[in-house]
């Protein structure tokens, strides 16, 4: 008999590799299903008559692809288990639980003090989603887990690399303070990478395994996915694109560098050329729709913004050559008059020129589904889902010690 719970962790189990892909792509066939985890299509097939039985993976309706016999979609019973979301704003916090069927239950936000500590958030946070799970008729324990989404890059075992956005945050073990108050597996990872597991799990990237996520937001980042995994790199701070360095000269980042990518770009950078411009304050929404509009000098702004921003995605193809680039961010709601000169700065910067091979594919360029900030708190529950980020729980250790 299999357990959910059980099942879900265990990376290694070929029912768990099962279960997680089926969690990861929402419904699957059985032929998806031993693509996307490599086990023998007689495992596959066992294992799911076993998972069927115990209730565990439900059948769907048949999916035809037009020639001999449709095939049978299977998806996860959303009643046997549940994650958490949880997003570490700037001065707010926001809380999603969601079932394995990818259905938003609750969705709760509050604000905090703007330097909060996390010693605070872990308290509000128990306290908040423990009164959600009571109105779904569950304990915190009951989770299958909690993904913490934070604005920061972090290592493997869920310490916070820098703390250029929260800067108390610098150096912060969340794994030892979160997993005294939350006694369920944790997830954690920094928002961009987070977002694209959003646009893998709910936006325009399902069924994708390998393309470049660019946000371009009030900074600039983004994920870097290869054969379905987002890629962290050696001490988890890969695709900090907002980073790469095109001017020695430029102006300071906040990362202490000069000239990186996203004092070009990013949403603080433009904001204050527009108040230089127009000698007063602008909040980046007005800012998107004087660009949107087309206004003098807004026009000109979002030109030489995306200019660099073809630039930097130009250094990223050459490096990585990926098929897809998925653009997200506020700045993507401004439409062509964004991504057409970004496109073309983008030719300009990579191999080869367009003029050049007439026939070499190039790189595919597609809006993202979310264009606000829902991507970073439901890619927080994505992170259970696919099983990203796990950080060691040390209440879940200190359980385990005390049972044996
Ligand atoms: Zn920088």
């Amino acid at each position: 008999m299999h357990d959910v719970k059980e099942v879900f962790r265990d990376q290694e189990a070929p029912a768990g590799r099962i279960v997680r892909a089926i969690a990861a792509i929402g419904a699957a066939t059985a032929s998806q299903l031993v693509k996307s985890t490599g086990l023998a299509r007689s495992t596959v097939s066992t294992l799911l008559s076993e998972l069927k039985d115990c209730g565990i993976v439900l059948e769907l309706d048949t999916k035809s692809n037009g020639f001999g016999r449709p095939s049978q979609l299977l998806s996860l019973n959303p009643a046997t288990g549940r994650c958490a979301g949880v997003l570490l704003g700037l001065g707010e916090i926001r809380i999603v639980i969601c079932d394995l069927a990818h259905t938003v239950l609750s969705d709760v936000w509050f604000e905090m003090r703007r330097d909060y500590t996390p010693e605070e958030a872990a308290e509000q946070i128990k306290d908040n989603l423990t009164r959600q799970c009571a109105s779904l008729d569950l304990a915190i324990e009951d989770l299958l887990g909690v993904g913490l989404a934070i604005s920061a890059p972090l290592s493997y075992d869920g310490r916070v690399l820098n703390g250029d956005v929260l800067p108390t945050w610098g150096g912060v073990d969340l794994a030892a303070i979160f997993s005294k108050h939350l006694e369920c597996p944790l997830h954690a990872e920094n928002e961009s990478h987070c977002g694209a597991l959003a646009e893998m799990t709910w936006g325009a990237a399902i069924g994708e395994k390998d393309f470049v996520l660019y946000k371009f937001d009030l900074g600039v980042g983004g994920a870097i996915v290869r054969d379905g995994v987002v890629q962290r790199g050696f001490n988890g701070s890969a695709a900090e694109f907002g980073h790469i360095a095109l001017d020695p000269n430029g102006s300071l980042c906040r990362c202490g560098n000069r000239g990186c990518l996203q004092t070009f770009v990013g949403g603080y950078h433009l904001m204050r050329h527009a108040e230089e411009f127009g000698g007063q304050p602008v909040t980046i929404d007005q800012f998107i729709e004087r660009a949107r509009e087309g206004r003098l000098g807004y026009r000109r702004l979002i030109e030489d913004a995306a200019e660099k921003a073809g630039w930097g995605m130009g250094v990223t193809a050459t490096i990585l050559n990926p098929p897809l680039f998925i653009i997200v961010g506020k700045l993507a709601t401004i439409g062509e008059a964004f991504t057409n000169p970004l496109k073309r700065s983008f030719a300009r910067h990579t191999l080869p020129p367009p003029d050049q091979v007439a026939d070499m594919p190039r790189p595919r360029f597609v809006v993202g589904k979310f264009l606000g900030n829902d991507d970073t708190v439901l890619g927080a529950v994505a992170l259970v889902l696919h099983q990203h980020g796990r950080v060691a729980n040390r209440s879940e250790t200190r359980i385990k010690s005390t049972a044996a």
